[in-house]
């Protein structure tokens, strides 16, 4: 059985007065805790949360939240105790143990697996990065000395163990617990070989706010869609216009505007993406301003207030159901109207015209009606 060991506990000055322990900070909905014990759990681990001692219920609470099963045991005062504790924790027949550092929520599977082999074949396995900075030994301020980089690894967690090693090890120097600032360092003190493996450059460590601040994948755009849906009355003695353009056939659509029917549906889906309203909230129809106006500048005036509001449309789509007249000679001019208006490309604009068999209003030739869909992100 292979034991993984999160440790939670640290203090975390270097966060600031964050007022809460780093670990139970969100990042994707959850705890950054979290993360890792799920990497393990899926491993079929048996983990083992070290928490906070005052604070052992919130960390319950969250693995709760998370469906997730771990024991949960008190730290001790610093990381070395923690650990401790973690070790005696463990369940009889451990023979593997991983110790992970609860601030490293980026831990992927694979590197788990990779050190948990490594362990197993050489007693002691940590994942290991090259050294690309300089490093210089000093004193005060004096310099005394540049170790040669090609010999230096910077060192991260899981660190993997055969769990007799390390757990004689770190009963035995229990008394001298902050000598020691990683767990390889406690089996090296015992005088046993640790093997480095390859390690992983995603699995940092949230030390300062920066690095927290850096996990919030600021370049994941905010996507949203909406739908739109429109019907106007076909009737003698108006102009047919349908995407700003004057479609000729012996009716017209009915309304107060333009009674672009294909146009309506469009905003409403545009706004409905941006959760502002619909279309008759932005330009009532008992309003004299917008009798008989183009339906574009309607258009124009939504695009205005949704780019005020920090979005961009990425893509529209339109299906016009329609049994006459014929529609599929003017979509592309549809097409164009509609990405000019918008100021958009138009590939990123598609018009579709159907009928609908004859059946229902639109069959009977009485109506026209319009659906939309309106992908925006949000900058
Ligand atoms: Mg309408």
């Amino acid at each position: 059985m292979t034991g993984a060991i999160v440790l939670c506990g640290g203090s975390g000055t270097r966060m600031g007065p964050i007022g809460v322990n780093k670990t139970l900070l969100p990042w994707r909905g959850e705890p950054l805790f979290i993360h890792s014990v799920r990497v393990f759990s899926s491993l079929k681990m048996d983990v083992i949360v070290a928490a906070p001692a005052d604070d052992l219920e919130a960390f319950k609470d969250a693995l709760r939240a998370a469906g997730l099963k771990a024991k949960v045991v008190p730290g001790g005062g610093d990381r070395y105790l923690s650990v401790l504790n973690g070790l005696r924790a463990c369940v009889e027949k451990t023979d593997i143990v991983l110790i992970h550092d609860g601030a490293r929520p980026r831990v992927s599977p694979e590197l788990a697996e990779r050190v948990e082999k490594a362990a197993l074949e050489k007693g002691g396995a940590i994942p290991a990065l090259p050294c690309v900075d300089t490093i210089k030994t000093v004193e005060g301020d004096l310099i005394t000395g540049t170790p040669t980089r090609s010999g230096l690894k910077r060192v991260q967690t899981p660190q993997g163990f055969r769990y007799d090693l390390i757990r004689q090890a770190y009963e035995r120097f229990k008394d001298e617990s902050g000598r020691f600032t990683d767990d390889a360092s406690v089996l090296e003190a015992a005088g046993k070989d640790v093997y480095v493996v390859e390690g992983d450059p995603g699995n940092e460590k949230i030390t300062v706010p920066q690095d927290y601040l850096g996990l919030k994948d600021p370049v994941t755009p905010e996507i949203s869609v909406g739908i739109g849906q429109d019907t106007h009355r076909l009737v003698e003695g108006r102009k047919l216009i349908l995407c700003g353009v004057e479609v000729p056939f012996e009716k017209g659509l009915l309304g107060h505007s333009d009674a672009d029917v294909a146009v309506h549906a469009l905003i409403d889906a545009i706004l409905g993406a941006a959760a502002l309203g619909d279309i008759g909230r932005h330009f009532p129809d008992s309003d004299e301003k917008y009798r008989g106006i183009s339906s574009l500048k309607l258009l124009e005036h939504v695009m205005n207030l949704i780019r005020e509001k920090g979005f961009a449309l990425c893509h529209a789509d339109i299906t016009v159901t329609c049994q006459r007249p014929k529609l599929k000679d003017h979509i592309e001019e549809m097409r164009k109207n509609l990405a000019v208006t918008m100021g958009v490309s138009v590939e990123r604009v598609s018009v579709k015209a159907t009928t609908s068999e004859g059946l229902g209003y639109e069959g009977r030739g009485e109506g026209i009606s319009a659906m939309s869909a309106a992908t925006l992100m949000k900058n």
